[in-house]
């Protein structure tokens, strides 16, 4: 049976990535590095976890995270690795595959397990359909997009062990860590999202878009222009291919297409609601509920209503 590690620097994230593991194979171990909080949270969901302490694992410099990550490897003698595909796992799944000779694939968006095959699908040629692709090589690092499973719940039979490893020494020197400055949003988090496009002919329309985000205790997106080209919110907030991947309960849709590098960032909410002018706007065909309306009215309407 194939041993699966998992790790991410995120906690929900490496829960999710359990999630994925224990599809594949029921020899699931987890890493965490200086992290005994995440370790505990990983044990309580029934994972045989292994915590690196060891305070000079310098986790900025994505060379000593995968030398640290590919020693794990060895000593518990994985053969496949699942990590999240966040902006900082991405880059150690690369470097990962390389120092332990395995295929890698990031960005994964689902996964199956055909006889000793993982067929994992990636989004290709800008987002306009969706490939299957297997790792031949016997070991495969595969980096899986958060949100692609859900957390794993409370479980039992977990435990903590330790691990350590060679610190590598590290050519970055980290002289000052800063919260992010700006919009902290978290969109991908959202329950409900309302979530306004070009229709939206002014920015002081937005306002209205923000009151029923507040009044339904959701957030605000956006598609992809709304942020780089009108700059009336930040690219934190925007929905698709070079955005973020929600996977809202319910999303409400003002004055979006529907072309296919935003809708991919949407396409697995439960409940989308279109409100578009345009009767035949390519969006209304992956809506659960079209309004074919000026988006304005109805956000008065809503508003009002609430
Ligand atoms: C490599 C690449 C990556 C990209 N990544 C992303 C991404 O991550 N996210 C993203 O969003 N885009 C992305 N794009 C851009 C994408 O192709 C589209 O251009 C963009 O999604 C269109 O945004 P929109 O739907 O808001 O605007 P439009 O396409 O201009 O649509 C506006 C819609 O509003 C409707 N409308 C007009 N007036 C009203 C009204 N009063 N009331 C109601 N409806 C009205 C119109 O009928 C129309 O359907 C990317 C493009 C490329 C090439």
């Amino acid at each position: 049976m194939a041993t699966v590690l998992i790790y991410s620097d995120k906690t929900n994230m490496a829960l999710e990535l359990l999630t994925a593991a224990r599809q594949i194979s029921g020899a699931v171990k987890a890493v965490t590095i200086n992290d005994s909080q995440a370790a505990q949270e990983l044990a309580s969901a029934g994972a045989e976890v292994y915590n690196i302490e060891q305070p000079d694992i310098n986790l900025a410099d994505a060379a000593v995270a995968a030398s640290v990550l590919a020693q794990a490897v060895e000593q518990l003698q994985a053969d496949t690795v699942l990590l999240s595909s966040n902006r900082r796992c991405k880059e150690y799944a690369g470097r990962l595959a390389q120092i332990i000779d395995a295929g890698c694939l990031t960005d994964v968006t689902a996964l199956q397990v055909n006889g000793d095959q993982i067929e994992c699908q990636r989004n290709a040629l800008g987002g306009a359909t969706v490939a299957t692709q297997t790792i031949t090589a016997p070991r495969k690092v595969i980096a899986i997009r958060p949100k692609t499973f859900e957390a794993a719940a409370a479980g039992s039979g977990g435990s903590v062990n330790s691990l350590q490893v060679n610190v590598p020494p590290s050519a970055v020197k980290v002289l000052e860590v800063r919260g992010k400055e700006g919009d902290t949003v978290d969109i991908e988090a959202a329950e409900i999202l309302v979530v306004v496009g070009q229709g939206m002919e002014s920015k002081d329309d937005l306002p209205m878009a923000e009151e029923l985000a507040r009044k339904l205790g959701g957030e605000v997106a956006c598609s992809k222009p709304v942020a780089t080209d009108k700059k009336w919110l930040s690219e934190e907030r925007v929905v698709g291919l070079s955005g973020k991947k929600c996977k809202p309960q319910l999303a409400l849709l003002f004055g979006i297409s529907g072309q296919v590098q935003f809708t991919v960032g949407i396409r697995d909410a439960k409940v989308i609601v279109s409100v578009n002018t345009d009767e035949n706007a390519s969006i209304n065909q992956m809506s659960d509920y079209i309004m074919t309306a000026d988006l304005k009215q109805v956000l008065a309407d809503l508003n009002k209503a609430l």
